[in-house]
Protein backbone atom coordinates (compact mmCIF):
# COMPACT_ATOMS: atom_id res chain seq x y z
CA UNK A 1 0.00 0.00 0.00
CA UNK A 2 1.06 3.34 -0.72
CA UNK A 3 0.98 5.93 1.89
CA UNK A 4 0.34 9.68 0.85
CA UNK A 5 2.77 11.97 2.48
CA UNK A 6 2.18 14.51 0.61
CA UNK A 7 1.06 16.73 2.84
CA UNK A 8 4.80 16.34 4.85
CA UNK A 9 6.73 17.43 1.47
CA UNK A 10 7.50 21.45 0.63
CA UNK A 11 7.86 21.11 -3.00
CA UNK A 12 9.18 24.94 -2.71
CA UNK A 13 12.18 23.32 -1.51
CA UNK A 14 13.55 22.12 -4.89
CA UNK A 15 11.83 25.26 -6.59
CA UNK A 16 12.93 28.29 -8.39
CA UNK A 17 10.18 30.71 -6.31
CA UNK A 18 11.69 33.75 -7.81
CA UNK A 19 10.42 32.21 -11.38
CA UNK A 20 7.04 32.30 -9.85
CA UNK A 21 3.92 32.44 -10.83
CA UNK A 22 4.66 29.71 -13.70
CA UNK A 23 3.37 29.74 -17.18
CA UNK A 24 1.17 26.26 -17.20
CA UNK A 25 -2.61 26.53 -17.65
CA UNK A 26 -4.73 26.17 -15.01
CA UNK A 27 -5.23 22.05 -14.43
CA UNK A 28 -2.27 21.05 -16.43
CA UNK A 29 -1.08 17.57 -15.84
CA UNK A 30 2.20 19.00 -16.27
CA UNK A 31 2.24 20.27 -13.00
CA UNK A 32 1.44 17.29 -11.09
CA UNK A 33 4.07 15.37 -13.01
CA UNK A 34 6.61 17.92 -11.70
CA UNK A 35 5.51 17.64 -8.40
CA UNK A 36 5.15 13.52 -8.26
CA UNK A 37 8.95 14.25 -9.54
CA UNK A 38 10.39 16.78 -6.97
CA UNK A 39 8.88 14.10 -4.57
CA UNK A 40 10.68 11.30 -5.79
CA UNK A 41 13.89 13.10 -5.55
CA UNK A 42 13.16 14.37 -2.24
CA UNK A 43 12.76 11.14 -1.00
CA UNK A 44 16.02 10.18 -2.36
CA UNK A 45 17.43 12.96 -0.38
CA UNK A 46 19.28 13.49 -4.24
CA UNK A 47 21.36 16.91 -3.37
CA UNK A 48 20.56 19.83 -5.39
CA UNK A 49 24.13 20.33 -6.23
CA UNK A 50 24.39 16.99 -7.81
CA UNK A 51 21.30 17.25 -10.23
CA UNK A 52 20.85 18.30 -13.66
CA UNK A 53 17.82 18.09 -15.42
CA UNK A 54 17.99 18.66 -19.41
CA UNK A 55 15.25 19.92 -21.14
CA UNK A 56 13.95 20.53 -25.05
CA UNK A 57 11.24 22.53 -26.26
CA UNK A 58 7.46 22.58 -25.41
CA UNK A 59 5.51 23.09 -22.50
CA UNK A 60 7.32 20.53 -20.86
CA UNK A 61 10.57 21.29 -21.68
CA UNK A 62 9.71 24.92 -19.85
CA UNK A 63 9.85 22.63 -16.65
CA UNK A 64 13.56 22.67 -15.58
CA UNK A 65 13.09 26.44 -15.49
CA UNK A 66 11.86 26.06 -12.28
CA UNK A 67 13.71 23.18 -11.00
CA UNK A 68 16.44 25.17 -8.28
CA UNK A 69 19.17 22.58 -9.66
CA UNK A 70 21.59 22.21 -12.38
CA UNK A 71 19.27 23.03 -15.69
CA UNK A 72 19.54 23.16 -19.14
CA UNK A 73 17.37 23.98 -21.48
CA UNK A 74 18.23 23.26 -24.64
CA UNK A 75 17.30 23.16 -28.45
CA UNK A 76 14.47 20.97 -29.95
CA UNK A 77 14.44 17.31 -29.54
CA UNK A 78 17.68 17.56 -28.59
CA UNK A 79 17.55 17.03 -24.44
CA UNK A 80 18.55 13.65 -25.14
CA UNK A 81 22.09 14.15 -26.66
CA UNK A 82 22.99 16.83 -24.17
CA UNK A 83 22.03 14.77 -21.40
CA UNK A 84 24.37 11.78 -22.64
CA UNK A 85 27.36 14.07 -22.61
CA UNK A 86 26.73 15.20 -19.54
CA UNK A 87 25.95 12.24 -18.04
CA UNK A 88 29.36 10.87 -19.70
CA UNK A 89 31.02 13.55 -18.85
CA UNK A 90 30.02 13.95 -15.03
CA UNK A 91 29.14 10.33 -13.90
CA UNK A 92 28.79 12.29 -10.04
CA UNK A 93 25.35 14.16 -11.35
CA UNK A 94 22.10 12.10 -11.18
CA UNK A 95 20.85 13.27 -14.92
CA UNK A 96 17.11 13.79 -15.41
CA UNK A 97 15.86 14.60 -18.67
CA UNK A 98 11.98 16.13 -18.87
CA UNK A 99 10.91 16.27 -22.92
CA UNK A 100 7.44 16.09 -24.19
CA UNK A 101 5.87 13.72 -26.68
CA UNK A 102 6.56 15.94 -29.86
CA UNK A 103 10.32 16.73 -28.57
CA UNK A 104 11.00 12.80 -27.52
CA UNK A 105 9.23 11.25 -30.32
CA UNK A 106 9.22 13.40 -33.38
CA UNK A 107 11.97 15.76 -33.63
CA UNK A 108 13.98 13.72 -31.04
CA UNK A 109 12.76 10.78 -31.80
CA UNK A 110 15.96 9.22 -32.86
CA UNK A 111 17.88 10.11 -30.20
CA UNK A 112 15.56 8.65 -27.70
CA UNK A 113 15.96 5.05 -29.51
CA UNK A 114 19.54 5.23 -29.34
CA UNK A 115 19.33 6.31 -25.45
CA UNK A 116 17.40 3.33 -25.04
CA UNK A 117 19.68 1.11 -27.14
CA UNK A 118 23.29 2.58 -25.54
CA UNK A 119 21.73 2.55 -21.46
CA UNK A 120 23.46 4.94 -20.49
CA UNK A 121 22.76 5.87 -16.76
CA UNK A 122 19.86 8.81 -17.19
CA UNK A 123 16.08 9.05 -16.15
CA UNK A 124 13.82 10.40 -18.86
CA UNK A 125 10.58 11.67 -17.99
CA UNK A 126 8.40 11.73 -21.39
CA UNK A 127 4.87 13.74 -20.60
CA UNK A 128 2.19 12.78 -23.03
CA UNK A 129 -0.05 15.17 -23.40
CA UNK A 130 -1.39 13.80 -27.30
CA UNK A 131 -0.44 17.06 -28.57
CA UNK A 132 2.29 20.30 -29.32
CA UNK A 133 0.85 22.36 -27.21
CA UNK A 134 2.98 25.31 -26.73
CA UNK A 135 2.96 25.95 -30.28
CA UNK A 136 -0.34 25.94 -31.07
CA UNK A 137 -1.70 22.47 -30.90
CA UNK A 138 -0.81 21.02 -33.79
CA UNK A 139 -0.91 16.85 -33.93
CA UNK A 140 2.00 15.33 -32.10
CA UNK A 141 3.26 11.29 -32.74
CA UNK A 142 0.72 10.34 -30.14
CA UNK A 143 -2.31 11.96 -30.40
CA UNK A 144 -5.05 9.54 -30.41
CA UNK A 145 -6.98 8.94 -33.71
CA UNK A 146 -9.78 10.52 -34.65
CA UNK A 147 -8.70 13.11 -32.31
CA UNK A 148 -8.86 17.29 -33.24
CA UNK A 149 -6.30 19.50 -33.59
CA UNK A 150 -5.00 22.35 -35.41
CA UNK A 151 -3.63 20.47 -38.24
CA UNK A 152 -5.88 17.45 -38.18
CA UNK A 153 -9.59 19.58 -38.13
CA UNK A 154 -11.05 16.43 -39.23
CA UNK A 155 -9.33 14.40 -36.73
CA UNK A 156 -6.18 12.63 -36.86
CA UNK A 157 -6.28 9.71 -39.10
CA UNK A 158 -2.65 8.31 -38.43
CA UNK A 159 -2.21 5.94 -35.24
CA UNK A 160 -0.55 7.13 -32.31
CA UNK A 161 3.33 5.89 -30.94
CA UNK A 162 2.97 4.06 -28.29
CA UNK A 163 6.45 5.27 -26.58
CA UNK A 164 6.78 2.42 -24.13
CA UNK A 165 7.14 -0.69 -26.30
CA UNK A 166 9.43 1.62 -28.74
CA UNK A 167 11.75 1.90 -25.59
CA UNK A 168 11.33 -2.04 -24.78
CA UNK A 169 12.07 -2.52 -28.50
CA UNK A 170 15.24 -0.31 -28.19
CA UNK A 171 16.41 -2.14 -25.39
CA UNK A 172 15.95 0.36 -22.47
CA UNK A 173 16.89 -0.74 -19.24
CA UNK A 174 13.47 0.34 -17.26
CA UNK A 175 10.42 1.43 -18.86
CA UNK A 176 7.27 2.74 -16.82
CA UNK A 177 4.00 4.45 -17.62
CA UNK A 178 1.33 6.41 -15.13
CA UNK A 179 -0.80 9.27 -15.43
CA UNK A 180 -1.09 12.37 -13.07
CA UNK A 181 -4.47 10.86 -11.64
CA UNK A 182 -2.56 9.51 -8.56
CA UNK A 183 0.76 11.40 -7.66
CA UNK A 184 2.00 9.04 -4.97
CA UNK A 185 1.80 6.15 -7.31
CA UNK A 186 3.42 8.52 -9.82
CA UNK A 187 6.16 9.34 -7.74
CA UNK A 188 6.78 5.98 -6.55
CA UNK A 189 7.35 4.91 -10.60
CA UNK A 190 9.87 7.63 -11.01
CA UNK A 191 11.43 6.84 -7.85
CA UNK A 192 11.95 3.26 -9.23
CA UNK A 193 13.24 4.86 -12.93
CA UNK A 194 15.60 7.23 -10.59
CA UNK A 195 17.09 4.48 -8.74
CA UNK A 196 17.71 1.86 -11.88
CA UNK A 197 21.59 1.31 -12.46
CA UNK A 198 20.87 1.92 -16.42
CA UNK A 199 18.04 4.05 -19.02
CA UNK A 200 15.05 4.71 -17.77
CA UNK A 201 12.23 5.52 -19.59
CA UNK A 202 8.49 6.83 -18.42
CA UNK A 203 6.23 8.21 -19.97
CA UNK A 204 3.66 10.02 -18.10
CA UNK A 205 0.00 10.65 -19.11
CA UNK A 206 -0.44 14.08 -18.56
CA UNK A 207 -3.38 15.88 -19.85
CA UNK A 208 -3.08 19.33 -22.14
CA UNK A 209 -6.57 20.88 -20.48
CA UNK A 210 -6.47 24.03 -22.60
CA UNK A 211 -5.33 23.11 -26.09
CA UNK A 212 -6.71 19.70 -26.53
CA UNK A 213 -9.10 19.32 -24.10
CA UNK A 214 -10.87 22.51 -25.12
CA UNK A 215 -10.32 21.35 -28.60
CA UNK A 216 -12.02 17.91 -28.41
CA UNK A 217 -14.45 18.77 -25.49
CA UNK A 218 -13.04 16.81 -22.94
CA UNK A 219 -14.53 18.59 -20.21
CA UNK A 220 -12.97 20.18 -17.27
CA UNK A 221 -9.54 19.42 -15.60
CA UNK A 222 -11.10 17.35 -12.91
CA UNK A 223 -12.70 15.56 -15.65
CA UNK A 224 -10.63 14.87 -17.51
CA UNK A 225 -8.48 13.61 -14.46
CA UNK A 226 -10.91 11.27 -13.86
CA UNK A 227 -11.15 9.94 -17.08
CA UNK A 228 -7.53 8.77 -16.72
CA UNK A 229 -8.83 5.94 -15.13
CA UNK A 230 -11.59 4.59 -16.98
CA UNK A 231 -10.13 5.11 -20.25
CA UNK A 232 -6.97 2.92 -19.36
CA UNK A 233 -8.77 -0.21 -20.04
CA UNK A 234 -7.13 -3.14 -22.00
CA UNK A 235 -7.27 -3.29 -25.44
CA UNK A 236 -8.94 -6.62 -25.76
CA UNK A 237 -11.54 -4.46 -24.13
CA UNK A 238 -11.09 -1.02 -25.97
CA UNK A 239 -11.72 -2.65 -29.25
CA UNK A 240 -15.14 -3.70 -28.52
CA UNK A 241 -16.52 0.01 -27.55
CA UNK A 242 -16.68 3.26 -29.84
CA UNK A 243 -13.99 5.19 -27.99
CA UNK A 244 -11.57 6.85 -29.51
CA UNK A 245 -9.46 8.39 -26.97
CA UNK A 246 -5.94 6.71 -26.18
CA UNK A 247 -6.63 3.59 -28.32
CA UNK A 248 -3.12 1.94 -27.41
CA UNK A 249 -3.11 -0.78 -25.11
CA UNK A 250 -2.17 1.99 -22.48
CA UNK A 251 -0.78 -0.50 -19.11
CA UNK A 252 0.46 1.50 -16.42
CA UNK A 253 3.29 0.45 -13.65
CA UNK A 254 7.14 -0.67 -14.46
CA UNK A 255 6.69 -2.89 -18.30
CA UNK A 256 9.83 -3.68 -18.92
CA UNK A 257 12.91 -3.94 -17.07
CA UNK A 258 16.59 -5.27 -17.77
CA UNK A 259 19.87 -5.50 -16.57
CA UNK A 260 22.02 -5.02 -19.14
CA UNK A 261 25.84 -3.34 -18.25
CA UNK A 262 25.23 0.27 -18.11
CA UNK A 263 27.27 2.24 -20.64
CA UNK A 264 28.97 4.65 -18.93
CA UNK A 265 30.67 2.32 -16.65
CA UNK A 266 31.35 0.21 -19.88
CA UNK A 267 32.89 2.99 -21.91
CA UNK A 268 35.29 3.93 -19.24
CA UNK A 269 36.78 0.83 -18.65
CA UNK A 270 37.47 0.41 -22.03
CA UNK A 271 39.16 4.01 -21.88
CA UNK A 272 41.13 3.10 -19.34
CA UNK A 273 42.28 0.26 -20.76
CA UNK A 274 43.03 1.57 -24.31
CA UNK A 275 45.11 4.23 -22.14
CA UNK A 276 46.69 2.04 -20.35
CA UNK A 277 47.39 -0.20 -23.54
CA UNK A 278 48.94 3.21 -25.57
CA UNK A 279 50.80 4.14 -22.17
CA UNK A 280 52.76 0.92 -22.01
CA UNK A 281 53.61 1.08 -25.68
CA UNK A 282 55.23 4.51 -24.95
CA UNK A 283 57.32 2.97 -22.73
CA UNK A 284 58.79 0.15 -25.04
S1 LIG B 1 -0.97 24.39 -23.51
FE1 LIG B 1 -1.60 22.44 -22.62
S2 LIG B 1 0.32 21.40 -22.01
FE2 LIG B 1 0.76 23.58 -22.36
S3 LIG B 1 0.60 24.54 -20.34
FE3 LIG B 1 -1.41 24.76 -21.33
S4 LIG B 1 -2.59 22.96 -20.66
FE4 LIG B 1 -0.43 22.56 -20.22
Amino acid sequence: MIIDTAAEFDVRKYLRMEMMPHFLCPGCGHGIALRALLWALDELQVDKDKLAVVSGIGCAGRLSAYIDANTFHVTHGRALAYATGLALARPDLRVVVISGDGDCLAIGGNHLIHACRRNLKLTCLMLNNEVYGMTGGQVSPTTSATMLTSTTPLGNSEPAFDACALATAAGAGFVGRDVTHHVPKLKELIKAGLEHPGFAFIEVLSDCTEIFGRKNELGSSPEMIMRQKSELRPSAYRDTVDTPFRPNDMQTGVLAKNERPEYGTAYRRAAAAIKAAAGKKGKK
